[in-house]
């Protein structure tokens, strides 16, 4: 039986993956984030499933590949923590490249929700006893713009729901969608016209601070921020500074530009060393979740279903649709072989 090495492992993971692998691959779940120190616990497996917070660099690889391991099967779409160039030729890596993006999307939508009409802190007050309602007027979403930067899969499901509450739809991306049933706008221009901002694009060298001091100064004044993708598409001392100039209503973050060593633990007892996101969570106005919008039954099942469909791929010797590599992450280049012909390499 093929031996998988299972890093950051949660207790929702193990009971879904336990349930859909059935006894197919021995799984050594570990605690474990996988990084360059702990590559080791690999040693004598035939492949690793890693999460979004796991640092796969030049040193992690080196290290899998010399343990034995051939195949890295990340449980999760966004791929921005693996060194793509130091795994080509070695480490076959694959990924779900979509298990919810309704999960993702209705979180996203929930954020909004939560910061406008400020769930948080009346559901605080009235734990409380406390019935005053003074402090917690919202805006009305129907009729005003959200801006949708980025408009894959998750992006789509934010229009739809967006659609529903009767907003305005403008969007931006590089590869804009032909026949879509709402307005592309050059980014400036989305910057400058909308009354919410939510992003959905992946983590690149082009999208990192996307949204940085430059960007928020193009913002309408009272703009909501809504960032379910990736921490560092946003520069947060440049949202600080919007949130404290009240050009920025408020925002609602699942991700964090330094979430790694933080997000999906418990540090309720400790003081934390970040004054940044110190900062961020003592602000009424932002409503901060430690990347769980992929969090649902559904989206958990799907993962465990890809990934083992991923790896039941790779050992079969099969193509793998769902590998990426330093070749062509991302659009797909001429000459590239991945898909259901063959593998990258
Ligand atoms: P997708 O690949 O379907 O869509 C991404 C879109 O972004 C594409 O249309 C692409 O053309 C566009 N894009 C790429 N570079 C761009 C740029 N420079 N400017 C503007 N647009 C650009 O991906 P998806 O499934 O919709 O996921 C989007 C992102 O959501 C992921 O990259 C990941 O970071 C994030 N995500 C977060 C969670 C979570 O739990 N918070 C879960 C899943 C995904």
């Amino acid at each position: 039986m093929k031996k998988i090495a299972f890093f950051d492992t949660k207790a929702y993971d193990k009971y879904w993956f336990d349930k859909i692998n059935a006894g197919r691959y021995d799984i050594h779940y570990f605690e474990n984030k996988l990084t360059a120190d702990t590559a080791s616990l690999a040693k004598g497996c035939d492949g690793v499933c890693a999460f979004v917070n796991d640092t796969i660099d030049r040193q992690a690889v080196e290290t899998l590949v010399s343990e034995g391991v051939k195949v890295l099967a990340m449980r999760c779409a966004g791929y921005s923590n693996v060194d793509f160039k130091a795994a080509y030729g070695k480490l076959h890596v694959v990924r779900v490249p979509a298990y919810s993006p309704y999960a993702v999307a209705e979180h996203a939508f929930g954020l909004l929700l939560t910061v406008n009409r400020k769930l948080h802190r009346a559901y605080n007050r009235t734990r409380d006893f406390n019935f005053s309602i003074v402090g917690l007027t919202g805006i009305d979403l129907r009729g005003k713009t959200i801006g949708i930067i980025g408009t894959g899969k998750i992006g789509e499901a934010m229009i739809d729901i967006a659609k529903g509450f009767g907003m305005r739809v403008v969007a931006y991306d590089l590869y804009p969608k032909k026949d879509a049933d709402f307005e592309y706008l050059p980014l400036d221009e989305l910057l400058k016209q909308s009354d919410v901002i939510s992003l959905h694009c992946p983590l690149s060298d082009s999208t990192y601070h996307i949204l940085d001091r430059a960007a928020f100064q193009k913002m309408k004044d009272g703009v909501f921020i809504i960032n379910t993708s990736r921490g560092a598409l946003v520069e947060t001392e440049a949202l600080l500074e919007a949130l404290n100039a009240k050009k920025v209503r408020g925002a609602g973050l699942d991700v964090y530009e330094e979430e790694g060593d933080l997000f999906f633990e418990d540090y309720s007892g400790e003081i934390i060393q970040d004054d940044l996101l110190a900062l961020l969570v003592s602000r009424p106005n932002v409503v901060l979740t430690a990347h769980q919008a992929f969090l649902t039954e559904e989206a958990l099942s799907n993962i465990a279903e890809t990934t083992l469909g991923n790896l039941d791929d790779f050992f079969a010797g099969k193509p793998l649709k769902n590998e990426v590599c330093y070749y062509c992450h991302g659009p797909k280049k001429e000459g590239c072989k991945r898909g259901d012909q063959a593998r990258c390499f």
